[in-house]
């Protein structure tokens, strides 16, 4: 193995694999080190999103719908199922094998751009050197013209409720949990615990979600965190805002959570506490003294709208640096860096990032919030459309949520779309792709959407919000 690259990506998860790819498909020579582990041991690509993240909760997500549906939903279609039972065994053995197969299709898909894939833990030396030591022991120095730091992020812990990896768990430790606790708690009513609650609440857990803000989903437009509230009530998730965690400790077979809420203190007893208070960037052991690229006060690499540290040839992705920690931002800054390097042109549009929460109904927006826009003082119009009025939906049973796009007042540019309802996260797309073209509303608007399609909801939002939807009344 050549001891020199143009390139050396350290991370192979969905920030560094894509550079990786990327590079050797812009004819440079590559190498890629990754020193994932799972818990049996074995080492695998793909990070935290293919192996303890987006792909295996959705996974889960997917077989526990099913589940709900079969058991709540299918008798509406003439549909008998009595006796529906869940094996949970054969739900976890199926999630495994979908990341396996994953796992090693980055394997494969790595070489197949002739990139070479190396096993172990990378460290930056300064002058664009690397020591890279196998997860053998082997240990090598290797040089490189460019290197891409892409080491991702790890769970942020509570000092109030430590992981003892039994009774309290990280995101990680809830996908992998082998029976259905009967009382389940989560930390945190973000992401994670909105998609990670509802997997469990619907094989049966009672799940108590513990929120610090008084807001529910603050990130969100406030309207679409209103129906989503309305609908994780309906699934039976006891969702508590204003509540601090102070303290967390297992008594036997249970956990005991103390937290203060505007009541005073309270307690909860539960048998599994997942904490899930967001992650943080993730460095350790990455870069030697004298490397000259900087952390900011929060851990973050820092680096420019390029992913340019600063220091020249260093590159960072991804979680590890500024943004939205989503596996499709850390792919395009991977992309976009690859191509800079070759000499091509690369850019990544911040603004126009999709969010997607993978529960039921899905979640989705891109752009601004009708808060944020409303802040700004720009004048805007709203139009909504409910997905009970789409013929689609209905046929589906799934007349849950609404599609909601705002627009400028004046120049009719589309500023921020917000769907809650099924699919939400494949609707999205299209908001995206209007959005990253500059559409206006009228662009939607004359644009033909097949008829019935859960799609039609968007065009409708954008007739709506000149008050000349055709399906639904204009107020
Ligand atoms: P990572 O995926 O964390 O990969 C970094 C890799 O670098 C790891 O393999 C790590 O072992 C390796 N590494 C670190 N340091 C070194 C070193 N010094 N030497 C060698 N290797 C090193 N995002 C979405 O967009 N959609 C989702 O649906 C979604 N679902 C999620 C669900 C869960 C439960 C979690 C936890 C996260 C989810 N995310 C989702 C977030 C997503 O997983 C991350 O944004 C994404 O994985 C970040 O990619 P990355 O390549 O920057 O880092
Ligand atoms: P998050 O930032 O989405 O949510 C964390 C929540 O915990 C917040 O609502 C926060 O107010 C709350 N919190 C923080 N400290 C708390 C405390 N002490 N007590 C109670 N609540 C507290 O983080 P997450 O859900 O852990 O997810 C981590 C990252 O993974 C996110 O950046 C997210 O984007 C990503 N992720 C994305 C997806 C997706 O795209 N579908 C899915 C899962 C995770």
């Amino acid at each position: 193995m050549a001891d020199s690259f143009d390139v050396i990506v350290i991370g192979g998860g969905p920030a560094g694999y894509p550079a990786a790819i990327r590079a050797g498909q812009n004819g440079l020579s590559v190498a890629c080190i990754d020193e994932w582990k799972n818990h049996d041991g074995s080492a695998a690509f793909g990070g935290t999103c293919l192996n303890a993240g987006c792909i295996p909760s959705k996974a889960l997500l997917e077989s526990t719908e099913l589940y709900h549906r079969a058991r709540e939903e299918f008798a509406v279609h003439g549909i008998q199922v009595p006796g529906v039972s869940m094996d949970v065994a054969t739900m976890q053995k199926r999630k495994s094998g979908i990341v396996k197969k994953m796992t090693d299709g980055v394997m494969a898909l790595l070489k197949g751009a002739g990139v070479t894939p190396l096993q172990g833990h990378g460290r930056l030396l300064p002058d664009r050197k690397v020591e890279f030591k196998s997860h053998q022991g082997e240990v090598r120095t290797l040089s490189a013209k460019h290197v891409v730091l892409a080491s991702g992020s790890t769970p942020i812990e509570l000092k109030s409720a430590p992981i003892d990896g039994r009774r309290i768990i990280d995101s990680w430790g809830a996908l992998e949990l082998t029976a259905v606790p009967k009382r389940l708690g989560v930390i945190g009513a973000g992401v994670i615990g909105l998609e990670l609650g509802s997997v469990w609440r619907r094989l049966g857990s009672e799940v108590v979600v513990l929120e610090a803000l008084d807001t529910f989903l603050a990130i969100a437009d406030q309207q679409l965190a209103k129906e989503a509230a309305k609908h994780f009530k309906k699934l039976g998730m006891d969702i508590r805002t204003g509540a601090k965690v102070t303290g967390a400790a297992v008594k036997g077979d249970a956990v005991k959570v103390s937290y203060t809420d505007a009541k005073g203190e309270q307690s909860l007893e539960v048998d599994t506490l997942v904490v899930a208070v967001g992650r943080r960037p993730f460095t350790a052991g990455l870069l030697a003294e004298g490397t000259g690229v900087q952390l900011d006060a929060r851990g973050f690499i820092t680096v420019d709208d390029k992913c340019r540290t600063g220091v020249e040839g260093v590159w960072a992705i991804g979680d590890c640096v500024r943004g939205p920690m989503l596996a499709h931002k850390g792919k395009e800054e991977g992309v976009m860096v690859a191509d800079l390097i070759a000499g091509h042109y690369g850019e990544v549009n911040y603004r126009i990032e999709p969010s997607v929460i993978y529960t039921a109904p899905e979640i989705a927006w891109v752009g601004e919030t009708e808060e944020q826009v409303k802040a700004s003082g720009r004048p805007y119009k709203v139009g909504v459309f409910p997905f009970m009025a789409s013929g689609r939906a209905r046929a589906m049973e799934s007349t849950q949520g609404f599609a909601k796009l705002i627009a400028d007042k004046a120049s009719d540019e589309i500023l921020g779309v917000h769907i809650i309802g099924p699919m939400a996260g494949e609707l999205i797309a299209e908001a995206v792709l209007a959005m990253e073209y500059t559409a206006s509303a009228e662009d939607l608007q004359r644009t033909i959407h097949a008829h019935p399609t859960l799609s039609e909801a968007l065009h409708e939002a954008a007739l709506a919000a000149d008050k000349r939807a055709i399906d639904n009344i204009n107020r």
